[in-house]
């Protein structure tokens, strides 16, 4: 993985904010680090306030930006001192916490600030990266994770068991960090969740994750889990069209909304389809939440539509009843499909989302 900083590119980009958006875009334009608006930035700024007293602010990705489009504005500034007086409640419910962090922002029209604001201010640099980098996620969610990522990156990163993102998440990282951090800690990684990077200026923060995640893609280079070898299959012997029509039509119907379908039968999707145990590895779930955002949790194999929507029903009502607040349904329609003749079919309510 290669640094994408350029001189010339990042003086057009003035002031400590300036540069917190020039490489918040340079991480979003991997899409091996972070997807559509996965992800998130910040930087703590002392500015006065209106009354001329300086004042710390978290200036701290607004949801609904994406790393790779965002501006200055894309930013939320909050509070930084009462971020850290937050941090030490015992609990903080996530509907009150996003509460908190909207009422103590200092422009009311800023977007509202990541659900990882907290984390962020509790980490003490001045720049913080986070990704949910494929390499780093690839490791971690595999046997003996943990162990593997603390042999890459020894002392050099904190590393932190799973919980959700929110409060919980932020008050784990408080308590470790306080005991397992020293002079030589360069970032932080989230097991089954992502990676953080940290430094005193936005190109050390960014090159330092980009070294981070180019540790974890050698490391599968050297367990030969990195390039893939390109297997080969047979394009189908006649035209799909009418098929592909009337798969279109059916998942159409369970959406509840005209679908966009595409499909791409290059000899890899192809293959993969084909494969005797794609049913396995085909269905262990998306990575991150970013993935899920689009492709929900598992793909369609083959074409029976019916099938699909009543493990998705099944899948919702196991789970649907241990969520902190009452969950809603969406439509039990496929996004993603693999079949041996259509290859990987991608379905969506317009062209974007497809
Ligand atoms: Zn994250």
């Amino acid at each position: 993985m290669q640094s994408l900083w350029n001189d010339q590119e990042a003086a057009q980009y003035a002031g400590d904010l300036g540069q917190r958006v020039y490489t918040s875009r340079l991480l979003g334009r991997d899409k091996t680090l972070v997807l559509h608006g996965g992800g998130n930035t910040s930087v703590k700024i002392t500015e006065p306030n209106i009354l001329g007293e300086d004042e710390q602010r978290l200036y701290v990705k607004g949801s609904g930006w994406d790393l790779e489009f965002i501006e200055a504005a894309g930013f939320s500034p909050v509070q930084l001192a009462y971020m850290l007086k937050l941090a030490k409640l015992s609990s903080l419910p996530d509907p009150q916490m996003v509460n908190e962090l909207v009422t103590h922002m200092t422009r009311a029209s800023a977007p509202t600030p990541s659900v990882e604001t907290i984390l962020h201010a509790l980490l003490p640099y001045k720049y913080v990266d986070h990704t949910h980098a494929d390499a780093v996620i690839a490791i971690t969610n595999t046997a003996n994770g943990e162990a593997r990522i603390r042999e890459i990156y020894g002392q050099d990163v904190v590393v932190i068991p799973y919980v959700m993102p929110g409060f919980d998440l932020a008050r784990l990282v408080a308590q470790i960090f306080a005991t397992d951090a020293n002079e030589k800690t360069q970032g932080m990684v989230l097991l089954n969740h992502g990676i953080f990077s940290f430094g005193d200026n936005a190109r050390e923060s960014y090159e330092r994750m980009i070294a981070l995640v180019s540790r974890a893609e050698a490391y599968l280079a050297s367990h030969q889990a990195w390039q893939l070898a390109t297997p080969t299959a047979a394009p189908p012997e006649s035209p799909l069209r009418n098929d592909i029509a009337a798969l279109r039509q059916s998942v159409s119907a369970m959406l509840g909304a005209p679908a966009i379908l595409a499909t791409d039968q290059a000899a890899k999707y192809l293959a993969f389809a084909q494969r005797s145990d794609a049913t396995v590895i085909a269905r262990q779930g998306p990575a991150t939440p970013d993935h899920v955002i689009r492709t929900k949790r598992i793909p369609m194999l083959g074409r029976d539509l019916e099938h699909y929507a009543t493990q998705y029903r099944a899948y919702f009502d196991a789970h649907a009843s241990m969520a902190k607040e009452p969950k809603t349904m969406l439509d039990p329609a496929p996004r993603v499909i693999l079949d041996a003749e259509f290859g990987l079919c991608a379905v969506g309510r317009n062209a974007k989302d497809t």
